[in-house]
């Protein structure tokens, strides 16, 4: 597999705060994959987000796009990366300057990048994008950003992220702030996206259940570190960590057709740290054992297409990062990747 993006080993501290320790994972550059990151809020995922964007460095490890480490880019291959690597956040209201038409949000970027040769390719770049997301340009160009719904102005958001021909597009909590109505159709149309555009989508969010509906993959994030990765189908249909199988829980299964949110997730969090060098969700994990306090965890690897940080897996196969690729493999003859 060749990889379009990888985070290796990485940890990001705020002052005396770790966010993110030990992530590793990869896009592939053959196939467009559609991954989740989950946690709730002090999770890490949103630090995440912007250390894949490219927005903050990471404090140890690498992130490397196309084999070259961001930090070692060129002023032309980093302009590239920002091309081809494009968030859409939370807050499209955030985006828009409220004195200019929407129009404004989708030429800007054409002429930044030069993308367009004359205003008509320019026109038709941003017809055709717009129709993409399920707008119609008529009823779109030419009003301000606060004649239209916050479904539209999150759907012109991801429209521009189109526009620039992005290999990998970041979506963090895209419809958080969006009317339930709409919700499936926007995460739809990022899966639209995906298959007919070859684009790998990244969708950050706090519910389990849309990543399930979306994504084939998904990583687990609790307290920065990851606690469980694999498949939707396994990590989700039958999760093996306890923080996953505590998550799982409180969705309505099988449908899941329920919003995850049932369970006080911020009482996990307030149940008390972890001490160094334990697990760290020993403090709430109602299976654990006195080494999950005595020694911090590595990641396991179950079954073929998942790992989980977690001592109850201990006589599966120990492995040193995560892989969100799609593609899962064991470890090669060296032990560096996992699955
Ligand atoms: Fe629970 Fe121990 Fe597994 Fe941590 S390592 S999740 S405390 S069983």
């Amino acid at each position: 597999m060749n990889a379009l993006i990888e985070l290796r080993n990485v940890r990001k501290d705020f002052g005396g705060f770790t966010a993110l320790d030990d992530i590793s994972l990869t896009l592939s550059e053959d196939t467009a994959s559609m991954s989740a990151v989950a946690g709730e809020s002090g999770s890490g995922k949103t630090t995440l987000a912007r250390i894949l964007l490219g927005f903050i460095p990471p404090s140890r490890g690498e992130v490397v796009y196309r084999g070259k480490d961001l930090t070692r880019m060129s002023g032309a291959e980093r302009r590239v990366f920002r091309r081809e690597v494009q968030p859409v956040f939370q807050d499209p209201f955030d985006v828009f300057n409220p004195f200019y038409r929407v129009d404004h949000v989708l030429h800007m970027p054409l002429r930044r990048y030069r993308m367009a040769s004359s205003a008509a390719e320019e026109r038709a770049m941003i017809e055709d994008a717009l129709s993409r997301v399920g707008l119609r340009p008529a009823d779109t160009l030419g009003r301000y950003p606060h004649e239209l719904s916050g479904g539209q102005r999150q759907r012109i958001m991801v429209a521009r992220a189109v526009l620039l021909r992005p290999r990998i597009i970041v979506a963090d909590e895209p419809v958080s702030m969006v009317d339930a109505s709409l919700r499936a159709t926007i995460l739809d149309e990022l899966r639209t996206l995906n298959r007919d555009l070859g684009i790998s989508i990244v969708y950050i969010t706090h519910d389990l259940t849309t990543a399930f509906q979306i994504c084939d993959n998904i990583l687990v994030l609790y307290k920065g570190e990851v606690a469980e990765a694999g498949s939707v189908e396994n990590v989700i249909g039958s999760p093996k960590h306890p923080y996953t199988q505590l998550l799982v829980s409180s969705i309505p299964l099988p449908d899941l057709s329920q919003e995850w949110g049932a369970l006080d997730v911020t009482q996990v969090e307030a149940s008390g740290g972890s001490a160094a060098g334990s697990c760290n969700f020993a403090p709430r994990c109602p299976q654990a054992m006195d080494v999950c306090r005595s020694r911090k965890p590595p990641k396991f690897m179950p079954d073929a297409a998942r790992l989980a940080r977690c001592f109850l897996h201990e006589s599966a196969p120990a492995v040193p990062g995560e892989d969100l690729a799609g593609v899962f493999r064991p470890p090669d003859p060296d032990g560096r990747e996992t699955i």
